[in-house]
């Protein structure tokens, strides 16, 4: 058992104490660590969620660190059984220089695979293939009166619809099988446009949902007078595979890092809005085409090791919504003016449209809409109020806010934005719980 007992998530806010945490060296001692000890427990993969859905404040952890084996591939139908501690970082090393790459990929390689199905997390092709439960065959889930039970849409389907997007609550998942997708090598035929409106964007994002696997969107809200100006990104696998003449490698843990806690005049708003004017102009034209590998395009935040302590002590938060279309962009356009108009400063904002696939669990947080993410510095309550302005006009919209970006929502929000909460109730292991689900689960958890 581990004594760290202060385990952070990404956005290093809220701070909470564990009582330990539990390490089973494998999946058959899964159910001895979890009899050792009587207090609540939460799977835990690499805390790159950056609330505290990954966190159990007064209770234990339960690390997959060591559930860390690959059992097995089929080239054939490119099913990849693993287990759930394996990391996407790792996938990729095995698995991309034999022709394969993941079905759906977050910003950041270094979750598991157990993280991965338990948020339902999504990537740049949402709008294609939806989100990661839609590409899981089968997984082992562990209760913790040790009764262990595969999960498919065949067997046991309604833990199935559980598990995938159920926050660690539901028990441990021990492995899992995932279909791959084949590659010719690692890079990817990339286009990068600029826009300068919201409109232009739309237009875009509408152009480019056939013809392109990948899209997403940086946005610079701070540097333009009552509007917004961005760079569109879309891109597909490339047929070229040669490596030699590449600077680009898939990168490691280590490489860089941030070394200390900044203080905060550095992400103050002269900082964000210098680097916002510097980062739309570094591309002169309009159109920019491109062949990169696909570390920087799936994840150019990974080159920095705690690129979280960034924001210094007090930590950061990210919130991330999803709008329903309907109401032709009025949700994002109020939410963006209000976040112009309250002086808060976001260094990182992403816009992406999802698409229509229906995920497979009950409470994944993807819907069809416009997704739009933000990083804010906690700079305490006047950020608090206007993130619950910003989560009313959501809810008002019909969207939803993402767990795993969250520290603060309301109980309120959650409940009136995931309608399937009540029926996930009764799949709630009894001895599992996390600092999140008690915030937001209405005294029912
Ligand atoms: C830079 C960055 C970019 C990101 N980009 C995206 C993005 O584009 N799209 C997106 O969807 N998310 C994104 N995320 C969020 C991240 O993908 C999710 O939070 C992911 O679930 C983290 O996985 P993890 O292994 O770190 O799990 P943790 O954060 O440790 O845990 C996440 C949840 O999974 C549960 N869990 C973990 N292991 C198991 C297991 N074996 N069995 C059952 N439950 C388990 C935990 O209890 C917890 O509820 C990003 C995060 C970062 C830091």
């Amino acid at each position: 058992m581990s004594k760290d007992l202060n385990f952070e998530s990404w956005g290093r806010y809220p701070r909470v104490s564990h009582i330990g945490e539990l390490t089973p060296a494998s999946i058959s001692s899964v159910s001895e660590s979890v009899a050792s000890v009587d207090a609540s427990i939460l799977p835990r993969g690499l805390g790159r969620s950056y609330g505290d859905s990954c966190l159990n404040d007064g209770g234990y952890l339960l690390s997959s660190i060591s559930l860390d084996r690959f059992h097995g591939f089929d080239p054939l139908t490119g099913i990849l059984r693993c287990e759930s501690g394996v990391s996407l970082d790792e996938i990729l090393k095995v698995f991309v220089p034999k022709g394969w790459f993941l079905p759906v990929t977050p910003g950041t390689k270094f979750v598991t695979v157990g993280g991965a199905i338990a948020n339902d997390v999504h990537g740049k092709n949402h709008h294609k293939v939806g989100s990661f439960g839609n590409h899981v065959k089968a997984f082992e889930l562990e209760r913790s009166d040790g009764t262990r039970m595969v999960c498919s849409e065949d067997s046991n389907p309604d833990w199935f619809r559980a598990t995938v997007g159920g926050l660690g609550l539901t028990g441990i998942i021990l492995w899992a099988e995932i279909y791959l997708k084949a590659v010719k090598g690692p890079f990817i035929d990339m286009e990068s446009l600029k826009f300068e409106s919201l409109d232009e964007f739309y237009q875009i994002t509408g152009e480019s949902e056939a013809d392109f696997e990948y899209t997403v969107s940086w946005l610079d809200c701070f540097s333009v007078r009552d509007g917004v100006r961005g760079i569109f990104m879309r891109g597909n696998h490339s047929d070229r595979v040669e490596v030699k003449r590449s600077k680009a490698v898939h990168s490691s843990p280590g490489s860089l890092t941030f070394p200390f806690d900044a203080p905060s005049f550095l992400l103050s708003p002269p900082t964000i809005k210098a680097f916002n004017y510097l980062y739309y102009s570094k591309q002169r034209d309009k159109v920019s085409i491109s062949s990169v590998h696909y570390d920087p395009f799936f994840y150019p935040l990974d080159k920095v090791n705690n690129w979280n302590r960034m924001y210094g002590k007090r930590g950061f938060l990210q919130w991330q919504c999803v709008v329903p279309l309907l109401d032709e962009g009025k949700a994002i356009s109020s939410i963006i003016e209000k976040i112009n108009r309250s002086g808060q400063w976001s260094f990182l904002v992403v816009l992406k449209e999802f698409g229509e696939v229906v995920p497979k669990g009950m409470l994944s947080f993807p819907m069809p809409g416009i997704t739009l993410a933000l990083d804010f510095p906690n700079v305490g309550e006047s950020l608090f109020s206007l993130l619950d302005e910003l989560d009313t006009i959501v809810v008002e919209a019909g969207g939803r806010l993402y767990p795993a970006k969250d520290a603060r929502m309301s109980s309120s929000t959650f409940m009136s934005s995931f309608s399937h909460y009540e029926d996930f109730l009764e799949y709630i292991d009894p001895r599992f719980s996390s600092s999140f689900i008690r915030r937001v689960g209405g005294g029912n958890v």
